[in-house]
């Protein structure tokens, strides 16, 4: 089963992208649908509604009055956190129910209009964000839904802004065109993305970088890896001792392949052998081909490790659990903090990997060129550690 978050702002079209999803085949879990449902005539959630807000808030056809109710509560935050003390628990048992009953193979799409403001993201394998700019989100909620211009301004003006949205899409869906245009773009994603990725979640396979072909440095990297680390904080839940980008597009300006690598930190490999189906799940299949790093310098023993690779065919993830304080953690954000302190060092290392890449070039899975960048990494180790040593460094996930 595939977990997708669907959210975007009110009049952005994100109850149209749901309903072209389901008619792909998605499962559709709807939050607002489930938190009317709550609360219906005759429901417990109902009774206790009324118990705590009184008779009034209930209209003559045994239905919650809502805009009674949203007197009562409008300003005051103690009575807003009970009437959400009724419902969320509620919403949240439901929404568990359905995805209990929901089949294994399901792309199960859950509608949350303010995932980005609950901070709900990181739950997410995949998070997808309908996006149309503010005025056009306006004309739509007047015109085709009837809403007074001064209400859609006010909804929009306490929801969550683009920029935050943005920093939590891992898939960002314009909607500015109309609506043929969205339904197509839904329907690639569907094809493209969606359904292999499901798929691959399924059979517990990863997608593979392929061939060396670096990239060129791509400035939404940082937010990618702060947005993918996160995912794997909240996988990890206890057992996990910091989750960070590192590898190459973590540092700024180095031209890369388009990877972002993780490093999750465990206390040993046994709590990484048991997050390993938390972290399948989350959208990171295993690899139990890889159990070490090449040490450094070459010739000590192997640096044992975990090693798990993203499902999503979108996004190639390559996710490292290391023990917390093992040379082989301590040595992935060495290298990340040298080459972000010293651009000089940063320009030596691409100005390789560009000659490497280029002479692996046909290598398939780009192990050949991962060796020959060994000798280069034995060589510079000691400046890293010359410059940790003069700059009082220690490493911080
Ligand atoms: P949301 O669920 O995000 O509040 P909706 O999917 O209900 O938004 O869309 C708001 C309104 O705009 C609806 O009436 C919908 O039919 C309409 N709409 C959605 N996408 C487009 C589009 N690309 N062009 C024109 N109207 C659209």
């Amino acid at each position: 089963m595939l977990r997708v978050g669907l959210t975007g702002g009110i009049g952005s079209g994100k109850s149209t992208v749901a309903r072209r999803l389901v008619q792909r085949g998605a499962v559709l879990v709807d939050a607002d649908a489930l938190a009317r449902e709550v609360v219906a005539a005759g429901t417990d959630g109902l009774a206790e509604v009324v118990e705590a807000f009184g008779p009034d808030v209930l209209g003559p056809d045994g239905e919650l009055d809502r805009p009674a109710l949203a007197g009562v509560v409008f300003g005051d935050d103690t009575a807003r956190a009970r009437l959400n003390g009724i419902i969320h628990p509620r919403v949240r048992g439901r929404t568990e129910e359905l995805i209990a009953a929901a089949p294994p193979d399901a792309v199960l799409v859950q509608d949350i209009p303010l995932l980005v403001e609950a901070g709900m993201a990181a739950h997410f394998a995949l998070v997808l964000v309908v996006h149309a700019d503010v005025e056009e989100r306006v004309r739509r909620l007047v015109e085709l839904r009837g809403m007074p211009e001064a209400d859609a301004r006010a909804r929009i003006a306490v929801q969550a802004g683009d920029e935050q949205r943005r920093a939590a899409a891992d898939v960002w869906l314009d909607n500015s065109g109309d609506q043929d245009a969205l339904r197509a773009a839904v329907d690639e994603l569907w094809d493209t993305r969606l359904v292999p990725f499901e798929e691959n979640l399924r059979s517990r396979r990863a997608v593979r970088g392929g061939a060396p072909r670096l990239v060129e440095p791509d400035p939404g990297w940082a937010a990618e890896g702060a947005r993918l680390a996160a995912r794997v904080a909240a996988a990890a839940g206890e057992r996990g001792r910091g989750a960070s980008h590192t590898g190459s597009t973590s540092v700024p300006g180095l031209v890369a392949k388009d990877v972002i690598d993780l490093q999750l930190g465990v206390e040993s490999l046994a709590d990484a052998d048991a997050l390993r189906d938390a972290l399948q799940d989350a959208g990171f299949p295993h690899r139990p081909d890889i159990v070490a790093d090449n040490p450094k310098p070459e010739g000590s023993a192997p640096w044992p490790k975990r090693c798990h690779q993203s499902a999503d065919p979108g996004r190639v993830v390559h996710l490292h659990v290391r023990e917390v304080g093992s040379p082989g953690w301590r040595y992935a954000l060495l290298f990340r903090d040298w080459m972000r302190a010293d651009p000089a060092a940063r320009d030596e290392y691409a100005a390789l990997k560009r000659a490497l890449a280029d002479r692996h070039r046909d290598d398939p899975d780009a192990g050949g060129y991962a060796e020959a960048k060994e000798p280069w990494f034995d060589a510079a180790l000691p400046r890293a550690e010359e410059w940790a040593a003069a700059t009082g460094w220690v490493p911080v996930p």
